[in-house]
Parts: C-alpha cells; structure tokens; sequence
C-alpha cells in the first residue's frame, strides 16, 4: 500500500470515509485513527501496529457534542472534569453507548474518551464524520512517536495516510482517568497531574493493581514505550560506572563521564518532550545502554518516572 503524506486535514479525512487508516498529529503523541463506526478499519489498526487484541483504544473527539454518541450517562462530577481538562492531554474513562462495537474497547463495556488540544487535530476530527479511535501510530512495544518521521519509520506501507504536523509539544501519551467507579482512578499517568485532578476532586488516586495480570488498563500489562538499548535509571550521574559498550546519558545536569551520545534538559517538560525521539536515536545508533536521569516526581515528572520505570523493566 502506498501511504499517502499531506498537510491537508481535508485529505486525511478523505482516508478515513473510505475506510481508511490515517496517523495525525496531537499535543501528546501521534495518534492512528479510524472511524469507531467502521469495525473493518478498526482491525486494520491493530493489524498495522501488532496491537495485542486484549489493548483497549481511546476514541477522539472534534467537538463536546460527539460525547454523547459514545456514552450514554455522563454525572455531574465526570462533567466538572470535561468542562476543566478538554481539550487536553487527559482521557476519561465510561460506561460505553450500545453503538460503539466491541473490537474498539477490546471487549470492555467501557471506553477512553479524549478530545486534543491541537488545531491540526480538531481541523482533522472536525472534518470526519464520526469520533476516531486512534492508539499511538507506533509499532506495539515500540516508543510512541512524537514526529511524523518516527510514524514513518514504524508505519510506512502500511497504513493510508499520515497527516504531516509539527514534532508533539507533550511528548508523553495522555493521562487515562477511570470515572466508571465511586472514586476516579488514575490508571495511565500523563501531562494533567494528580494534583491537578486532586484539585478539583480531591477524592481522585492513582490506581494500583493488586493482580497484575488483571489489571483495569490491559494496555499497561503489556511491554511498553521501550527501546532495543537497555535503559537504567539514575539518580546521581556519579554513581554511573561506565563500560565498554556504547552508552547515551538523558538528563537534567551534564554528567562527568565520555558518553557516545548525550542529550542535557532544562526542565521535566522539556525531558518528556524528548524522551521518545532520544530512544529512537539511541536505537538508530546502536547505543548498548541508555543512562536516564530522574526527575522529582511532580507534575509532568511522575508520567516521566513511569514511563522511565516501564522501559527500564
Ligand atoms: P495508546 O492509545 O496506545 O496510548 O493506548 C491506550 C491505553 O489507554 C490502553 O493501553 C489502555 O491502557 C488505556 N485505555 C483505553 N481504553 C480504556 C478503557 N476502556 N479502560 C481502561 N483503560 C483504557
Ligand atoms: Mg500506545
């Protein structure tokens, strides 16, 4: 198949009434819709990316009206959230409507719903007719993209269109925020913070497993955001004691050590930021191991840590 690259957001919606499959731009990551309607298209992104069939999508949305096609309740405390996070970097979890079809929620009866806040991406969702369901446009288990090139690389061949933007200001996939149960769970750490979603209902915790192998977010059991490098956390670039073997250092503070490849943040945002592209690089370099630098866990810096902890799991 021929992946056909545009700028114009006409275009790509053209892909998607025919069916087709299409990566877009976002403020976290680039996403690969499809139409949730269209169960066809939807097998074809777990088809291209090797998603793991058991792995939920998260269904954008153009515009506040779309959310009643997807959900049949919406209560007061899940509208105080919509009204304060969207468009954002956050995805709330509900009960699902009857016409989303199953293979979109991988047989939940709930669904993620997210409307980002990206120009190029409500252009887009605007001009489908229906919501998307899109996962990151990465191959599963791969970084999740955070340029059109890195969509390129993964997806090339493979799918119909990539809508071409700019590099993802977040960099970090959105925050998952279960509002189906008593209290609102966090289960996917992201750009809107738990203090942030404390500061509106300050019942809302983090979520935490007890049987890891059911967990409520079945993405999160699978292998993740990790490059081919082994990655290690540090805290004090001190301690690093380094081999033979080609290392790449991310971080806030330059460390002493001849890394092959170093790569020196002002702030967590800008480390999250550049997380994802740096694993690519290192990977395209044959770097053995990726040295990461912690960060302190507040705000954007508790969705880095996580993400650090998965690829270096
Ligand atoms: P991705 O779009 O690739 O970032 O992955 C979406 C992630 O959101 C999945 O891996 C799940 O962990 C989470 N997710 C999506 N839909 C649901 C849902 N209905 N219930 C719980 N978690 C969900
Ligand atoms: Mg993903």
């Amino acid at each position: 198949m021929d992946t056909v690259i545009t700028t114009s957001v006409v275009e790509a919606a053209e892909n998607i009434k025919k069916g087709g499959i299409v990566a877009f731009p976002t403020e976290t990551v680039y996403g690969l819709g499809a139409d949730i309607f269209n169960e066809k298209a939807i097998a074809k992104v777990f088809w291209a990316k090797g998603r793991p069939a058991d792995n939920p999508l998260i269904a954008h949305i153009g515009n506040l009206y779309q959310i009643e096609v997807l959900t049949a309740v919406i209560d007061s405390r899940t509208n105080a959230f919509i009204e304060k996070f969207f468009p954002g970097p956050l995805t709330i979890v509900l009960e699902k409507s009857e016409s989303v079809p199953l293979i979109a929620t991988a047989g939940l009866e709930t669904i993620g719903i997210r409307m980002p806040k990206h120009d190029l991406a409500l252009g887009f969702l605007s001009s489908c007719e229906h919501p998307l369901v899109a996962p990151s446009a990465n191959l599963s288990g791969k970084p999740s993209p955070t340029d059109w090139k890195a969509v390129y690389a993964d997806l090339n061949g493979k799918i119909d269109c990539i809508l071409k933007g700019q590099t993802t200001e977040i960099g970090l996939e959105s925050t998952v925020l279960d509002c189906t149960g008593e209290i609102p769970l966090v289960l996917r750490k992201g750009a809107v913070s738990i203090e942030d979603l404390q500061e509106l209902v300050p019942e809302t915790e983090i979520y935490s497993s007890v049987d890891p192998k059911t967990p409520k977010s079945p993405g999160l059991k699978h292998k993740h955001y990790s490059p081919t490098a082994k990655v290690v956390i540090v805290t004090d670039t001190d301690d690093i004691d380094l081999s033979d073997e080609k290392c790449a250092f991310i971080g806030l503070n330059k460390p002493k050590q001849d890394f092959t490849v170093v790569r020196i943040l002002d702030t967590s945002e800008e480390y999250a930021r550049n997380l994802y592209s740096f694993f690519r690089y290192c990977d395209e370099k044959k770097i053995a191991t990726i040295y990461c630098q912690t960060v302190e866990e507040t705000g954007i810096g508790a969705a880095l840590i996580d993400r650090l902890s998965r690829a270096a799991n």
